[in-house]
């Protein structure tokens, strides 16, 4: 994990030389409206000017990011002549940057992007996580919506690690009370698909038990913002704990990958819209039950992490967290199946999941 990790109040302001190393022209990639609210592209800019360093700002990367918004944020990179990008936001800005800076310095035709084959050569990354979810300022992957295939795929190389990622938790003040829950559960989701990956390690699976037991020492004050409906219910330690935790599960996924559950909630959000987090919160429970079958003792580790007995109280947690459930016909849902079958994430599970067993947990997940 080759990224220089800092943290705490005020760290990038506190450590502005940092952005320096990298050249005297930064483009910025941002959403549309956060990063101008919570307080962190102010920090980005105050650091910026203290070293000297010119800016222009890409602000128009939405939710899922499309391949168009990455090309799109190239072309400004080339134009402006920026010598590194800095991110700011949730997955969504962190993940276009990614494919910018790799697009910005190399030609690659939109049938190749997701191939795995590029020259050595992209623009520097520095990430500012402002939700914590993803883990994304810590991993090699980027996940763009991919409209030709009608799902998410992921960009992989060792070339989009960010070189440096800053991690302050004050600018998760004002994200809603869901938002946190969903990537909240987004990073619980990396972690327990990291401890079912075959990819799993002594290394991977320290970091993984660490970070479900930090999320889910948050769990009542998520139930508790949800019901009064207020991001202020956490506490700046809240916010701490889960944006770190959030980061050791990317850690584990930047070694391990992602499983069945990521694949089967792709569909879910192209299709439906469901939120990334939220919709791997309502699989992975039923998920675990399927692999509980045949891999008891890896499921008791996980769920004596999280502090619980069964399964079936996982499942309960969940529905209790992510409230109604979207209405989905079986048939819909075996087409998710079918998508998510033939995904190279099922290679990667210690129990190879069959189609039907797919089928199976989405149907008691939503049925
Ligand atoms: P997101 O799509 O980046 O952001 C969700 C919403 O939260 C946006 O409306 C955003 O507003 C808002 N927001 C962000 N930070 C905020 C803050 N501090 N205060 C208030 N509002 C804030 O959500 P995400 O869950 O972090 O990222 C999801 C994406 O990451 C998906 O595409 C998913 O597939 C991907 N992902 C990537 C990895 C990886 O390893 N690369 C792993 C898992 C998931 P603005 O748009 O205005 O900023
Ligand atoms: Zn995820």
């Amino acid at each position: 994990m080759p990224v220089e990790v800092i943290s705490g109040k005020e760290c990038i302001v506190r450590n502005s030389s940092i952005f320096s190393r990298f050249g005297t022209k930064a483009m910025i990639v941002t959403g549309r409206s956060s990063a101008k609210i919570n307080g962190s592209l102010k920090d980005v800019i105050e650091a910026l000017d203290k070293e000297g360093i010119d800016h222009c700002l890409f602000d128009k990367v939405m939710s899922n990011p499309t391949i168009e918004c990455a090309y799109e944020g190239a072309v400004m990179a080339k134009a402006e002549v920026v010598e590194f990008i800095i991110a700011i936001g949730g997955g969504s800005p962190i993940d276009g940057a990614k494919a910018m800076a790799l697009l910005a310095r190399q030609a690659i035709a939109e049938e190749d992007l997701f191939g795995g084959k590029y020259d050595e050569d992209a623009l520097p990354l520095i990430a500012v996580p402002t939700t914590a979810g993803t883990g994304s300022e810590v991993t090699q992957y980027a996940i763009l919506t991919n409209d030709r295939a009608e799902t998410k795929s992921g960009l992989a190389t060792p070339l989009i690690f960010p070189k440096v990622a800053f991690l302050d938790g004050r600018y998760m003040a004002g994200l809603s009370a869901e938002i946190t829950v969903n990537t909240g559960i987004d990073a619980l989701s990396h972690a327990v698909e990291g401890m079912l990956s075959v990819r799993k390690s002594f290394m991977s699976d320290v970091l993984a038990t660490h970070s479900i037991e930090m999320i889910m020492s948050t769990v009542d004050t998520m139930k508790a913002a949800l019901e009064q409906n207020s991001a202020a219910v956490f506490s700046e330690n809240d916010r701490d704990t889960l944006l770190k935790a959030s980061m050791l599960a990317g850690m584990v996924i930047a070694h391990t990958g992602t499983t069945a559950v990521h694949a089967m909630g792709y569909s879910l959000t192209y299709y439906r819209h469901i939120d990334h987090g939220r919709a791997n919160g309502l699989l992975l429970g039923h998920y675990m039950q399927l692999i509980e079958k045949e891999e008891p003792q890896v499921i008791e580790v996980i769920l004596d992490a999280m502090g619980l007995q069964t399964s079936q109280q996982f499942v309960e947690l969940m529905d209790d967290l992510f409230g109604n459930k979207e209405v989905m016909a079986q048939e819909e849902l075996n087409r998710y199946a079918g998508k998510a079958i033939v995904t190279g994430n099922i290679n990667n599970c210690i129990v190879k999941p069959t189609e039907q067993e797919l089928k199976a947990v989405f149907e008691t997940a939503f049925c």
